[in-house]
This record gives C-alpha cells, sequence and structure tokens, in this order.
C-alpha cells in the first residue's frame, strides 16, 4: 500500500486510549503522512494534537458526528465524518456540546441500569476514565472489565451487556441537519463505515443517494467493519453517485485491536477532501 493516510482515529477527548499528543507521535511512528483526528462530537483533541504534531506528519483536524436518520422505524444512528470545518462555527458548535451532555446524561442512566441489576460499578468511575473527553460506551466498559465481569471491550458490547440489554439510545443529530452544519461550517461530510452490520441495522442506498444531493462528499469504504462485499458495493454506490471514497483504521487504541494505517485512503482523494473545505487548513 503505497499511500499512508489514515483518516479517522480517535484519541483521549473520546473513546480512544491515547492522548491526542501521544496519537499523533504514534501516526508518525507508524509511518503515517497525514492522519486526521476524529473524536466523537468533540474538537476537544485539537489543540494538543496540533502542538505535538511531529514534522512530516500533516494533521486534518475533524469529528465523528453522532446522527440519526428518521426515515425509517424505529430511526437509525450512524456516524459522520467532518472534516477541517471551522470549530468556532456556532450552530455545529452548539449542536455537538448538546451531543456531549447528552452522552453524560446517558452514561449515567446506563450505569444506573447495571447497577440496579446489582453491578458494582459507579458512574464517578466512568466519568473518570473519560477524563473530560466525551463519554462513550468503551468507557462504561472499560469499569465492566475492571469489576470482573467481562476481559474485554469488545466482550462488553455483547447483548447481554452494552449492547442491548444495557443498552439507552443517545442523542443524535439529524443526519441531513448534520450534513448541512458540516458544510456551512466549511466542512467536508463523509459517511463513517455505512455498511457496518455488527454495529447494528445500516441505511439503505436511498437515504446515501439523498444525502449526496445535499452536501455528502464520501463514503468511508475500506473500514475493518465492511466485508469484501460491501465494500465493492460502496464504491459502486459512490462510483455513481460522484462521490470519493476513504479508507481508515478508526483506531481507539486499545479498546479496538486495529492498527493505525491499517486502511488508508487514496492520494487523490485526500486532496479533493482538503480542496472542499474552507474551515481550518490542513496542518504540516
Ligand atoms: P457510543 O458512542 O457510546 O454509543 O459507543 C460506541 C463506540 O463504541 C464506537 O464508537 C466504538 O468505538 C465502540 N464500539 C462499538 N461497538 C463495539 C464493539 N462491538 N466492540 C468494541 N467497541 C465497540
Ligand atoms: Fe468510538
Ligand atoms: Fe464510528
Ligand atoms: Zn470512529
Amino acid at each position: 500500500m503505497s499511500s499512508r493516510i489514515d483518516l479517522h482515529c480517535h484519541s483521549t477527548a473520546s473513546d480512544g486510549t491515547l492522548a491526542p499528543a501521544d496519537l499523533v507521535r504514534a501516526g508518525a511512528e507508524a509511518g503515517l503522512e497525514v492522519m486526521a483526528i476524529t473524536d466523537h462530537d468533540t474538537t476537544g483533541g485539537w489543540a494538543d494534537a496540533a502542538a505535538a504534531r511531529p514534522d512530516g506528519l500533516r494533521l486534518v483536524r475533524g469529528a465523528e458526528l453522532s446522527c440519526r436518520w428518521h426515515g425509517a422505524e424505529p430511526s437509525i444512528s450512524l456516524h459522520l465524518l467532518a472534516y477541517l470545518f471551522d470549530p468556532a462555527e456556532p450552530a455545529l458548535a452548539e449542536s455537538m456540546r448538546r451531543l456531549r451532555v447528552d452522552r453524560e446524561q446517558r452514561g449515567e442512566k446506563i450505569v444506573e441500569k447495571l447497577r440496579a441489576d446489582g453491578v458494582p460499578i459507579t458512574w464517578t468511575e466512568v466519568y473518570g476514565y473519560a477524563a473530560g473527553g466525551s463519554v462513550g460506551r468503551p468507557h462504561i466498559a472499560q469499569a465492566l472489565i475492571r469489576a470482573g465481569l467481562v476481559t474485554s471491550v469488545t466482550e462488553a458490547f455483547a447483548s447481554r451487556w452494552l449492547g442491548a440489554r444495557y443498552f439507552v439510545p443517545k442523542a443524535d443529530l439529524d443526519v441531513f441537519d448534520a450534513v448541512a452544519a458540516v458544510r456551512a461550517a466549511g466542512g467536508v461530510p463523509v459517511f463513517a463505515h455505512p455498511r457496518a452490520t455488527k454495529r447494528g441495522r445500516v441505511v439503505p442506498d436511498e437515504l446515501i443517494v439523498a444525502l449526496a444531493d445535499v452536501g455528502l462528499f464520501g463514503l468511508e469504504a475500506d473500514h475493518e467493519d465492511h466485508s469484501p462485499a460491501e465494500r465493492e458495493e460502496i464504491r459502486a454506490l459512490a462510483d455513481r453517485l460522484g462521490l470519493v471514497v476513504t479508507g481508515s483504521s478508526d483506531f481507539h487504541g486499545t479498546h479496538k485491536t486495529v492498527q493505525l494505517g491499517a486502511f488508508v485512503t487514496a492520494p487523490e482523494v485526500y486532496d479533493k477532501i482538503v480542496a472542499a473545505a474552507t474551515g481550518v487548513p490542513v496542518l504540516g
């Protein structure tokens, strides 16, 4: 693989396990030329990542927005990557702030459900694992591991735990509003892991067609949660709609097994994303 462009990585600003500064250093050590920091619903890691960026690593500042499509019953949650948007644009910043507040309330509800069944974890513990970043189920998984009830984050996502029995939905942005908000902030929206069936229901192609009409720029095709057939389906759909396709690790440190640079994006696609953005520049 010639390009070393990884456009989807998480830090401790959300549910990754490397601090933003360590994330960019790890990116350079892994031989990446370009890394995007895309924490869930926050730009909280941007400054530390930028300050620690090693020479030779270009940094794309981004986020991964929690979204929902209301065109199915029940509605379907999905993730939207947003690159190089202006973090000070008020509507998008306020939307992300609301999502983070809800993540805390929802995390507390999940912990209450677990405690009601005698699981010995506390919200204080979970909130501490998030360390000021966006709270996510992986932080609750950490508490379940500490309590000796599961041995991995993946196991904590099984249906008897956070996957179903102790699942509480979180607030999400309407996906059409999110695409518009990212564009309005000068950013470039890319649909993250659109066919990741292992995470739950996925949206139909008709939604992707409609999103392409309102400003969606690309689809993440090469991702560990997609089978080879799903990657090809996404490529075909992107071709038909004039969307770019990206590849990325969705690195979460030790919360997942995937390594930095495990999947990468083609240089010409990266160039198109950069050319389409007007919010903030690439650093480096
Ligand atoms: P949340 O954002 O709180 O709903 O938690 C979802 C996050 O948990 C995703 O961003 C992934 O990082 C992680 N995740 C989801 N499913 C799994 C899984 N099966 N195994 C490990 N981590 C997962
Ligand atoms: Fe995550
Ligand atoms: Fe995601
Ligand atoms: Zn992600």
